[in-house]
């Protein structure tokens, strides 16, 4: 047999972290970064992934702390994600969503309206979060004028909200780092204060600040419901908005406000769904049903780009109609309902069924809580607070007055720096560290991902 060269594929797996980094920054444009940072500040090549560990060209490993992006629930190279997928692979790949459909599509939606808030029946889908919020946008507003009612233009969000990047999300969204700038191009909004529970008033518990603040809420339903579509949020956890939270008597009191004001709730769950608050989706803890239910993120167990919103038989009658009236919802994309997305998302929802996944995640989120607990009492850390599986340590100046360090500072980076060169990817907030492992990380592996916090806070804060 002719002895083969080496082929460029193969040569590449045998060289280390700095020939990708150097072939990496000639051509690639890299998302929510700075590429002037990239002058000193390492960007991390990964060649493989195995469970909560990442690992790199030169053989070091990373716990991947924050889920890459707060969408992997079950690790990387999961098996039977990986074998449901190789399964698929031999039957179908894509095909078009409309007037097509397929089995992995069909099943996967049967499933979602079984575990879904009750009364949620129908799946639509897009592609990636910021899609799914911006097919909730139009729904709702067209679903107005669909009923006739022309008025309703408008939408209200929370200050400090995120909802993605694209025109409307962003719109409805109001982190100003990401919205500021884009100002001009985007639709008005009615902002109403967040209940963010980090600055209630020393004794006050997190219910009473949350009923309090909902005051906001109602005032401004009381004056807007008749041109507004939809109050839009991110149930419990705010989560680019620094994982500020609060208490679930918020979403019964909105529920029971827009039913009251004839406005749509859209529970954007995005990043707290499939379990990272304690129950598959956070509307639970407040037992409502929102209007339009926004999943992405961890539906595919964070293998693949695939968002669904789910509505009820009410909102999904009010577009059934001849064609000629033209009340149908003319929205696509073209990997609408991808058959190896769904596929991932129902090897995913397998796996939460067999394995009595929100059970044992009690025991680790007890775990984080336990592990984290003697930061409490650091100088710069101002607060620990947690909804589930998601643990944030907000760092201040000065602890009792909570004056935040300025944002120039950067000193999150100082811990992400840090982790990184002890094995742990975590990636700051600004001034906030936090924890959104995948659900098969070990009560050893959460261990070492808060010691590891704890040594760059120390870092971070010295001076
Ligand atoms: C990440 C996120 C989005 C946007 O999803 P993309 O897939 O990044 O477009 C929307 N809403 C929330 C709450 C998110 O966390």
């Amino acid at each position: 047999m002719r002895k083969m060269p080496l082929s460029p594929n193969l040569a590449l797996t045998m060289s280390g972290n700095a020939e990708f980094v150097q072939r990496d920054l000639a051509v690639l444009w890299h998302p929510c970064t700075q590429m002037k940072d990239h002058e000193w500040l390492p960007l991390v090549p990964i060649r493989r992934g195995r469970g909560a560990w990442l690992e790199d060209f030169e053989g070091k490993r990373y716990l991947d702390a924050i889920s890459s992006w707060w969408v992997n629930l079950f690790g990387h190279a999961n098996p039977r994600i990986n074998a449901a997928l190789t399964g698929q692979l031999g039957e179908l790949e894509h095909v078009m969503l409309a007037g097509f459909t397929h089995q992995a599509v069909v099943e996967l939606s049967e499933r979602l309206v079984e575990i879904a808030p009750p009364g949620l029946s129908r799946c639509f889908y897009a592609d990636n979060g910021s899609s799914a919020v911006e097919v909730a946008v139009k729904m709702s507003f067209h679903y107005w004028r669909n009923r006739g009612d022309t008025r309703k233009t408008r939408f209200i969000t929370l200050s400090n909200s995120y909802h993605g990047e694209t025109l409307g999300a962003l719109a409805v969204g109001n982190v100003p780092l990401y919205k500021e700038t884009y100002k001009p191009l985007l639709m008005d909004v009615i902002t109403v204060s967040s209940p963010d529970c980090y600055t209630r008033e020393s004794g006050d518990d997190w219910e009473s600040h949350t009923r309090k603040m909902f005051t906001h809420m109602e005032q401004a339903l009381a004056q807007h419901h008749q041109e507004t579509c939809a109050v839009i949020l991110e149930p419990l956890v705010q989560c680019a908005g620094n994982m500020r939270m609060y208490h679930p008597v918020y979403l019964s009191m909105l529920r029971r406000a827009c039913n009251h004001f004839g406005v749509h709730l859209i529970a954007d769950e995005i990043a707290v769904g499939f379990g990272r608050t304690g129950t598959l989706f956070a509307c639970e803890q407040a037992g409502i049903t929102p209007d339009f239910l926004c999943l992405s993120k961890g539906l595919t167990g964070g293998y693949l780009p695939l968002s669904v919103v789910l509505t009820g038989d009410e909102i999904y009658q009010a577009f059934y109609d001849d064609y000629p009236k033209l009340t149908a919802f003319l929205h696509s994309h073209s990997y609408t309902g991808n058959a190896l997305g769904c596929r991932a998302a129902l090897a995913t929802l397998d796996i939460f069924r067999d394995d009595g996944v929100i059970e044992n995640n009690r025991a680790l989120a007890a775990h984080m809580r336990t592990a984290a607990a003697s930061l409490a009492e650091h100088p710069h850390v101002a607060e620990i607070r947690q909804h589930g599986m998601i643990l944030a340590i907000e760092l201040a100046r000065d602890r009792n007055t909570r004056s935040a360090y300025a944002w120039q500072e950067r000193r999150g980076l100082t811990v992400y720096r840090h982790a990184l060169e002890r094995g742990v990817l975590l990636r700051p907030l600004g001034n906030v560290v936090y924890f959104m492992p995948p659900y098969v990380i070990t009560p050893a592996e959460i261990d070492l991902m808060i010691t590891v916090a704890a040594e760059g806070i120390e870092l971070a804060t010295c001076d």
